[in-house]
């Protein structure tokens, strides 16, 4: 009989339980310093009406948003960030919401990208944003929060690339004509750190600059001062205990989507060349586009996908620990409820236990629990049942104690 060959669509993917637990873990890690910072949890649905989607991150983005009728003929996109999502929420919710609102937010997004390492279709985003607030300390406080998040992960060398999007207005503003506009430069000055000089001179050229003004805007760029607005943030965010090495000026850094007001920045781990690792910044206009509402916000999306597979290359995460922890043998026909007792007593103690569903042969159990890693082995053979004990087997060292099951219960625990 042949099989039919199965794949998953490209970009998307499929994680395995033990790709799952290592993504769990680096989860686990991101959330516990996201409710540290005091941010909430919030959730938004995967499809959205096009009309709050489109026209908010740029031409280029905007390619990139998976659109599509739906059978009522409305046209609606899913989710490519979520920082417009919440903007959305923002506008819909605001006598709900408390001033000075912080999110977190852990969803996939889905992008018409190109896959390749590192680029995905469908990938996982976790965003924090404080909405209500000009304050540079809440642009630091999101700089500090991105900062303590990869460092609970642990990452041994983290470093905040940080631009001022009014410094790039500056010293751009020149440059754009009535035919070639600002964000359109910026959209391109963006893959500086992408793709070679050459590939962004060419682009800048195409879209209207002559060779001389492309050669003028770049070096103007790299000249650029730091703005007092980021001298402060910087600061403030050295007082939130962000180490000044962490915090580089760079003034080329100009993030592609549009809706950036001002501080814009980037996670970078330097031994890792796949891109950067999250980015993100102030916007102050994006709630007031969609909703004609006024509601300053800065925020950061951490590229999850990225940060689980440096964590896993560099070794942060523990194998151990983590999983089942005891493996419920069937003896026999005659034994098999005497094992379905003795799994739910281990759970109720909260002990991660799985139970063989099978008569196979005591082996072939073995077996299975040796290939799955899990650390112990109870047995329960018509003996042990009648005198109400159970025999446990350490798999790391192969010794077997027959004991009552309080007594195991308890070594386990
Ligand atoms: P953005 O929303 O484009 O500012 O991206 C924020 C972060 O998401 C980036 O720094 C990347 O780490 C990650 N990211 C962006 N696009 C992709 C993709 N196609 N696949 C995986 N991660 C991505």
């Amino acid at each position: 009989m042949s099989t039919k060959k199965l794949q998953t669509l490209k970009g998307f993917r499929d994680f395995l339980p033990e790709e799952k637990r290592r993504r769990d873990f680096i989860m686990a890690k991101v959330k516990q310093t996201f409710e540290i910072f005091g941010f909430e949890p919030l959730e938004t649905p995967t499809l959205e009406y096009s009309s709050v989607i489109l026209g908010k991150y740029g031409k280029e983005a905007d390619k990139m948003v998976y659109s599509f009728k739906d059978k009522g003929g409305r046209n609606l996109s899913l989710r490519y960030d979520q920082t417009v999502p919440t903007a959305r929420v923002l506008a819909q919710y605001q006598a709900k919401l408390p001033k000075c609102f912080r999110r977190y937010q852990l969803q996939n997004v889905f992008r018409a990208d190109k896959p390749q390492a590192g680029r995905y279709r469908e990938f996982t985003q976790c965003d924090i944003d404080i909405f209500g607030s000009t304050s540079p300390l809440a642009d630091a406080e999101i700089i500090a929060c991105t900062y303590f998040s990869f460092k609970n992960v642990g990452y041994p060398n983290i470093i905040l690339r940080l631009n001022d999007r009014q410094v790039l207005f500056d010293v751009l503003k020149p440059f754009s004509s009535k035919k070639l506009s600002l964000l359109s430069i910026i959209q391109t000055v963006d893959k500086l750190d992408k793709k070679p000089k050459s590939d962004v001179i060419k682009e800048l050229v195409t879209k209207g600059l002559t060779l001389k003004q492309t050669n003028q805007a770049l070096k103007a760029i790299n000249q650029a001062k730091i703005s007092d607005n980021l001298k402060q943030i910087i600061t403030l965010s050295q007082s939130l205990g962000v180490p000044e090495k962490a915090l580089d000026f760079s003034p080329s850094l100009a993030r592609g989507l549009d809706y950036y007001t001002g501080m814009i920045f980037e996670v970078i781990l330097p031994k890792y060349k796949i891109g950067s690792f999250g980015g993100g910044g102030r916007y102050d206009n994006l709630i007031n586009q969609l909703s004609g509402i006024n509601i300053p916000a800065v925020g950061i999306a951490f590229g999850f996908d990225r940060m689980v597979e440096a964590a896993t290359e560099m070794k942060l995460i523990p194998a151990v620990g983590i999983g089942t922890q005891v493996l419920v043998t069937i003896f026999d026909k005659t034994t098999t409820k005497a094992s379905a007792q003795i799994a739910q007593k281990l759970r109720q103690a909260n002990i991660s236990t799985e139970i063989y569903p099978d008569q196979d042969k005591l082996d072939k159990q073995l077996k299975f629990a040796n290939k799955k890693a899990i650390p112990f082995v109870l047995i329960i053979g018509p003996d042990e049942a009648k005198a109400n004990q159970v025999t446990l087997k350490d798999m790391a060292t192969g010794q077997q104690q027959t004991l009552p099951l309080d007594q195991v219960i308890n070594k386990l625990k």
